[in-house]
């Protein structure tokens, strides 16, 4: 049964508190992760093995698999399954290549003219979950648009299994990917890996992908200690269902709960102007969960969770746009007038039949997703994730005759007169 708030009756401090998630006050979490970090910078690979038999509870004889284990775990996937996998790899592929566009030359003054030209991030790092739930979806989402932006290097680190390897999943998607190495490493230590490099792990220029609590506050700390950049804070999952009397309850309740079951820490919201459809979504959440293998899980995360009821639709927008959701999904006839009024959120789910887990797996979105607020200033990971866009001029004879006198202008007003002269020098051999 979900907590209800009515939001009218929410003062600004209340609102604030209802939209604020993990916050980590005590920083329990930050304090371990600052440990962990250190310990892998100063021992690391033996630092790397000793976590893994701590929080992984496997003692590992190498800390990555190879080509010829990855074909074998691979071929243990059945026929359907194959087929599935690619189907979504085809899909994901299809969305992120229209995403890889050339931009147009400009001459922003006759003989001056400036563009941008891609080139990929060398040295990427792609976490792939693998605590209570191993994601091969997620390696799809991140090898992907990795290998659509050219990176040279792609080094993949996904937690060991309790047989000390990958699961078998994992591995077909190494294959589809073209990746012949998988390091056996999770949670903070398999960021601070990639951030500082071990001696079997290569350092890496930024680091991807979603995570625990652990994780994402490792790629907060190294975000702002190292030279390694992050895509994004993606932490526990999140989603916020807009849903009114036109909605179905059956599908409200099947949406919150694919969230729920994700870890007890995950939060699902649903916000509607209608008390009738909240009622009738808590019973098919009573009735829905119990039939679920992760139900302690869901329903833990559940208690965690909120109704919100608004007055009107444009005030369940307002509350959603506070929120920022990692998903946002609109379950009204109306979605479309709605669409203009979203300003935060990191990926919208529009209509009856348009259930998140389709864009977790195969509609072709990516699901790596910025979480905790952060949609109001982060996108999602995209192939622009993994490239830098990197700025080119070139002046011609006209160029510098149009467009100098301007430039000296500039430079002695902000008394730079070196940079004057830049410019000086040039006109003068004309
Ligand atoms: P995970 O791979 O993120 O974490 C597992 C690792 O956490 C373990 O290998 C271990 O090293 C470490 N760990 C566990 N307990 C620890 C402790 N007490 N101290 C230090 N380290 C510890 O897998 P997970 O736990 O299943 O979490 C996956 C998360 O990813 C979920 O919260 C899910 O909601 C989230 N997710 C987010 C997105 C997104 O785009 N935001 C997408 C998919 C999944």
């Amino acid at each position: 049964m979900l907590k209800s708030y009515n939001y009218s009756a929410l003062g600004s401090q209340e609102l604030q508190k209802l939209i604020t998630r993990n916050a980590d006050s005590s920083n329990e979490i930050g304090t371990a992760v600052e440990e962990i970090i250190a310990e892998v910078r100063t021992n690391g690979d033996k630092a790397l093995l000793n976590y893994a038999q701590k929080f992984d509870k496997v003692n590992l004889s190498s800390l990555f698999i190879g080509f010829e284990e990855i074909q074998e775990l691979a071929s243990q996937v059945e026929e359907h399954e194959q087929k599935a996998l690619e189907k979504a790899f085809y899909n994901i592929h299809k969305f992120h290549l229209e995403q890889l566009k050339d931009e147009a030359k400009v001459e922003t003054t006759s003989g001056v003219t400036c563009w941008r030209e891609l080139r990929p991030i060398e040295r990427v790092g792609l976490y792939v979950p693998g605590g209570s739930a191993v994601l091969p979806s997620t390696f799809l989402m991140l090898g992907i648009p990795a290998k659509i932006a050219g990176c040279k290097e792609i080094v993949v680190c996904s937690p060991p299994q309790k047989n000390g390897s990958i699961n078998s999943y994992i591995a077909y998607c190494a294959l589809l990917l073209g990746i012949k190495k998988v390091y056996l490493i999770g949670g903070a230590q398999a960021v601070a890996a990639m951030a500082y490099g071990t001696e079997s792990i290569p350092k890496v220029d930024k680091i991807f992908g979603p995570g625990n609590q652990y994780v994402t506050k490792a790629k907060t700390i190294i975000q702002s200690t190292t030279n390694t950049a992050i895509d994004m804070p993606a932490g526990p999952s999140e989603v916020l269902v807009i849903a009114d009397s036109s909605a179905n309850p059956t599908f409200v309740a099947a949406d919150l709960l694919a969230q729920a079951e994700h870890g007890a820490d995950s939060q699902a919201v649903l916000v509607s102007d209608s008390q009738q459809l909240i009622d009738e979504v808590n019973k098919q959440l009573c009735l829905q969960l119990d039939e679920l293998p992760r139900k302690e899980i869901a329903a833990k995360a559940i208690e965690n969770s909120y109704a919100v009821v608004t007055g009107n639709l444009t005030e369940a927008m307002q509350f959603s746009n506070l929120y920022a959701p990692e998903h946002l999904i609109i379950e009204t006839d109306n979605y479309e007038q709605l669409i203009p009024e979203i300003i935060n959120a990191g990926s919208v789910f529009l209509g009856h039949l348009t259930p998140e887990s389709a864009g977790d797996y195969a509609s072709g979105t990516n699901h790596t997703l910025p979480t905790s607020g952060y949609a109001r200033s982060y996108s999602g990971v995209s192939v622009d994730s993994f490239v830098k866009k990197i700025t080119f001029q070139h002046i011609s004879k006209a160029g510098i005759k149009n467009l100098g006198p301007t430039v000296e202008i500039l430079a002695e007003l902000e008394g730079l007169k070196a940079h004057a002269n830049a410019v000086t020098v040039r006109m003068k051999e004309l």
